[in-house]
């Protein structure tokens, strides 16, 4: 740790937020060092744990005056190091700040803390007929301040999109503690710049969300589940193409490969047939009627591809229980070995095929033990290595697995990340990515938000050199 730290910094945090919510012990210091992301952590110099969001802006003014680092977190289901704290810094925990404040039902809006977990606002405004549709597979536990820090996706993404689609409004704190709101409860605005998609998605670096506007649409009236089984990962990624080509756009459309199946069928015994080498999930929602003839254009397409075994769920139970196998996929998988290291490579969706033979190909080269799943109607691929970090040999395999398979979906039109951020782990990917100008014009936005670089330092951008200047031989970019 470095000698920066002044040890008054706890008195002050306390005189803001009150002792008792202060937390010092080295075994919350230690838990708290810890997102969803293997192999990294790094233990804060203090915990607060938020219960009244007036203590955030006072926190970023001693920030700046005493020289310590913040980090918001939300659940700390991250997958890419965000919510990992760096030398001297202080963890705000915002799950305390869980009201929905207000569900306008004639604008179609949500107003919520930003601790509000995303499953219970799904809960919420479902039993009034309406619809939230970003469903992260983590939704039971990640908040929505976190959803809106890393724009998260989820199951439902093909048709209704991303986090971003939905945020009509935020309340930001700055890094210097004054407080902004972008956005309202109009569906049109072209007033001033659109500050909030600047701030969405922006992994907790540029401002702490303190409230935000989502927006709401009409529950879909009906939904049909299915499972198609194919005899290989290709198979199924050309039926999700076909199906689109179709003119259907299901509400979900999620992969597992035959490694994910088996690991999901040991770990919930929910009776996949794992001799077949890839599972489709697909679900059509809306109007009663289109839903049934989607369902039947999706079958027929299925069996066109090569389908093997087809089943359309009877009830809700079993459309749980076949939706189950996918949110279930990231758990099963991490019980298989120590270390479970997974990614989050996209690419266009046409370029699917071509993605998994890249990471089946790796797997091979480096003699790694991959399970892929993911959000197979948005290119979205998760290749999950399942290894142990103490075998360093193989984490150096795995690390110039993933080197090749970034490369390779950059070399598809993808992109490093399609939903759980740069963080700390593919900082140094992103030059991969971004050209050089583009990445220093992110720097110089951090730089004019953060110029003492207290909000959530170290993640995202290496350090470098601002827009406009020279060019250093040697520097990180
Ligand atoms: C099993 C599993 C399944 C997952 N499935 C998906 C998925 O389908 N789609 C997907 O996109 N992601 C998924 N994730 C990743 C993760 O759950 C999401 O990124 C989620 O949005 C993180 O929310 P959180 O509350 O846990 O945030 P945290 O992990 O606590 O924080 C994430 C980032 O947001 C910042 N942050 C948190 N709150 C705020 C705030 N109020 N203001 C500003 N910054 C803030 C943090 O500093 C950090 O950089 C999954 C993770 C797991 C473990």
């Amino acid at each position: 740790m470095s000698s920066r730290w002044r040890p008054e910094v706890i008195d002050a945090l306390a005189g803001v937020a009150g002792a008792q919510q202060v937390l010092t012990s080295p075994e919350d210091m230690y838990v708290y060092g810890y997102d969803g992301t293997a192999m990294v952590h790094h233990s804060p110099r203090a915990v607060v744990d938020i219960t009244d969001a007036a203590q955030i802006a006072p926190i970023m003014r001693l920030a700046n005056e005493l020289d310590f680092k913040v980090i918001p977190r939300g659940a700390g289901s991250g997958l890419s190091g965000g919510s990992v704290p760096v030398d001297d810094a202080v963890v705000l925990v915002l799950t305390r700040l869980n009201r929905i404040l207000e569900i306008d039902e004639a604008n179609l809006t949500a107003m919520v803390e930003p601790g509000v977990i995303t499953q219970t606002l799904h809960t919420e405004v479902e039993s009034r007929g309406l619809f939230y549709p970003p469903d992260p597979g983590s939704g039971k536990v990640s908040t929505l301040g976190g959803n809106i820090a890393e724009n998260s996706g989820g199951l439902r993404g093909l048709k209704y999109g991303l986090t971003k689609d939905y945020v009509m409004g935020i309340e930001v704190v700055l890094p210097n503690g004054e407080v902004i709101w972008s956005g309202n409860k109009c569906v049109k605005d072209a007033a001033g710049y659109d500050l909030k998609h600047l701030f969405i998605g922006s992994e907790g670096t540029l401002g702490i969300f303190t409230k935000a506007l989502l927006k709401l649409i009409p529950k879909p009236a009906a939904k049909k589940t299915m499972v198609a089984y194919f005899a290989n990962m290709r198979g199924a990624a050309e039926a999700v193409s076909a199906i689109i080509a179709r003119r259907v756009i299901p509400a979900t459309v999620e992969f597992l490969d035959q490694v994910t199946m088996e690991c999901v069928e040991a770990y919930a015994k929910l009776g996949l047939n794992t001799s077949y080498g890839a599972l489709l999930l697909i679900e059509v929602d809306g109007h009663p009627g289109q839903v049934a003839d989607e369902a039947e254009t999706v079958m027929a397409v299925c069996r066109e591809c090569g389908a093997l075994e087809f089943s359309l769920a009877k009830d809700e139970a079993e459309a749980l229980r076949m939706a189950a196998a996918r949110r279930v996929a990231f758990t099963a998988l991490a019980r298989v070995k120590p270390t479970t290291i997974l990614e989050d490579a996209t690419v266009p969706r046409s370029a699917l095929p071509e993605m998994i033979d890249i990471i089946e190909a790796c797997a091979r080269k480096y003699n790694l033990r991959v399970g892929t799943f993911g959000h197979a109607g948005d290119g979205n691929l998760h290749p999950t290595f399942l290894t142990d970090e103490r075998d360093h040999d193989e984490i150096a395999r795995v690390e110039q697995a993933f080197t090749e398979m970034f490369d390779g979906a950059l070399r598809l039109g993808g992109t490093i990340s399609g939903e759980h951020g740069t963080g700390t782990v593919k900082m140094p990917f992103l030059a991969r990515q971004y050209n050089d100008a583009t990445l220093t014009m992110m720097r110089t936005i951090k730089q004019v938000l953060d110029p003492r670089d207290v909000l959530n330092p170290g993640k995202v951008l290496l350090p470098g050199r601002r827009f406009g200047e020279r060019v250093m031989e040697g520097m990180p970019v």
